[in-house]
């Protein structure tokens, strides 16, 4: 699928991106990705690179460039049983990655495979920006993805493949990872897989510093996966204090082939708790922890209980049910800090927050472990990781008291020492960009030394250049 007319793009979640590309190539096969470097290269057009267009920031998107959108190169070539090590190429999403790793074993396999980690709370987004941002799951003990990865192919502004791992191009391993497509395209990774367990969900009601307790208190080989889902509802004493602990614990006992009685949140579930964390948020706590500790002891694989459901455009159902004047979204971020200072940065979180002139919508607490190999690394500590999707008008006022909530905690994270994610809104000054994120101004180089002519671009890179280039 090729266009030539201007068109209009953007990104899934916050909606706060329209972008004007002036061309969108769908290559599919690493000698068509190639060729439509090579054609930009020779009409000296700029690249912008999308996968499943999550990204929140205009990463994925550059105005007046031509889009590769990579969703059709998705492809598995190759899955190494021995190794525990898949290939695919980068436009693949995780449903059809897990789906397709199982489907290349046998069902008595020993061991049998599967992913270690994907984000949650969405499903539908490619390996390659799953690379580019450099993603976690819901690990207990995990670092982000870096720590998955065996190799990957970059196709470099030259239109060359490169194969990168940590003893072959390491420079651009350490690089293309983190790199938000600036470097070039991944086309295809090597993926480590890991034995696919039967786990059993334990959900408990905790506080926070039960929970940054919880890595160190239980048995470190059976408490695989979890995260806390806290109180969003701002008049309650428990706001950002308190959550739903889902944890997930490996377990002896073989999976059924179905359970009838398994009990799982659908689209519309989903739909009427967003509906109710709009409009009655200390109702939306009860729903949904009451629903979480009802699934206590459910049995799930270790791979395909991180697949969630995300109700597609929910928000513009939502805005008519609301009566809403404006078109209205959820912009997220990602804010770190030292574990030791969650208790206080989620209390002074509170107090910034309890106003509710940002309404929190959702939130949810994670681990991750240090990343020490990604140039851009965001986990340089071992985190606690505080998730905030906060509702946002889309009116000039409305995205000003975003975009000042959210600078407001990135300072409060900085304060103990922590940091933000990357891959959300570029809505931090070049202060916070600066101290949250020590070598971006290195990255910023390395970009301009290997890619001279910003083959590959974003608005998101055009905006931190030239926030780097201010006196
Ligand atoms: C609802 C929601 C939930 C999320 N949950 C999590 C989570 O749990 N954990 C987490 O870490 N993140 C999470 N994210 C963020 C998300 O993982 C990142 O933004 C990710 O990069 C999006 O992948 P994508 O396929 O949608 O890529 P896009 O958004 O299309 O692109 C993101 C970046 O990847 C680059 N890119 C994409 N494909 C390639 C390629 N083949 N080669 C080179 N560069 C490429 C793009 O240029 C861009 O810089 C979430 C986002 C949303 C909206």
């Amino acid at each position: 699928m090729n266009s030539a007319t201007p068109l209009l793009v953007n990104d899934l979640h916050s909606q706060l991106n329209p972008t004007r590309v002036t061309r969108i190539l769908a290559p599919s096969g690493s000698a068509e990705i190639a060729a439509a470097i090579d054609a930009a290269s020779a009409a000296s057009a700029q690249l912008s690179i999308s996968g499943s267009r999550h990204a929140m920031g205009g990463q994925q998107f550059g105005t007046d460039t031509w889009l590769l959108d990579l969703r059709r190169h998705a492809t598995i070539r190759h899955f190494d049983t021995e190794r525990g090590l898949v290939t695919a190429d980068a436009g693949i999403e995780w449903p059809a990655l897990i789906a397709g790793c199982a489907a290349l074993q046998l069902p008595t396999a020993s061991p049998m495979w599967g992913i270690r980690q994907k984000q949650t709370g969405a499903d539908r987004l490619t390996l390659g920006g799953a690379l580019a941002a450099n993603i976690h799951g819901r690990g207990l003990r995990l670092p982000p993805i870096v720590g998955d990865v065996e190799a990957f192919t970059l196709v470099g502004p030259d239109g060359l493949a490169r194969s990168c791992s940590r003893s072959v191009h390491s420079d651009l391993f350490r690089l293309g990872i983190g790199g938000y497509g600036l470097f070039g395209v991944i086309s295809e990774v090597t993926l480590r897989l890991t034995p696919r367990v039967p786990v059993e969900r334990q959900v408990e009601i905790l506080t926070l510093d039960e929970l940054v307790r919880v890595p160190t208190e239980r048995d470190t080989t059976d408490w695989l996966y979890g995260d806390f889902q806290y109180s969003i509802d701002e008049r309650s004493p428990d706001f950002l204090q308190r959550g739903v602990f889902s944890a997930y614990r490996r377990c002896a006992e073989p999976l059924p082939s179905h359970d009838p009685t398994q009990r799982q949140l659908d689209d519309s579930d989903w739909e009427e708790l967003l509906w109710l964390a709009h409009t009655d948020r200390a109702k939306v706590w009860d729903v949904y922890s009451s629903f979480y500790l009802s699934t206590q002891g459910q049995r799930y694989w270790s791979d395909t209980h991180q697949l969630s459901v995300y109700p597609d455009n929910y928000h513009v159902a939502l805005d008519r049910r609301l009566g809403s004047p404006c078109p209205c979204s959820e912009m997220i971020s990602e804010l770190y800090v030292p574990r030791p200072a969650l208790r206080e940065f989620m209390g002074r979180a509170a107090d910034l927050l309890r106003s509710g002139a940002t309404p929190v919508i959702y939130g949810t607490i994670r681990l991750i472990e240090r990343d020490s190999e990604t140039l851009l690394a965001w986990a340089r500590e071992p985190w606690a990781c505080i998730i905030f999707n906060l509702h946002c008008e889309h009116t000039p006022t409305g995205l000003a008291r975003a975009a000042g909530a959210f600078r407001a905690l990135i300072d409060l994270a900085l304060a103990f020492g922590g940091s933000y994610y990357l891959t959300y809104h570029r809505w931090a000054t070049r202060t916070q960009v600066e101290a949250a994120h020590p070598r971006f101004r290195e990255f910023l180089a390395e970009k301009q030394a290997r890619d001279p002519a910003e083959r590959f671009t974003s608005d998101w890179y055009r905006h931190h250049r030239d926030l780097f280039a201010a006196t």
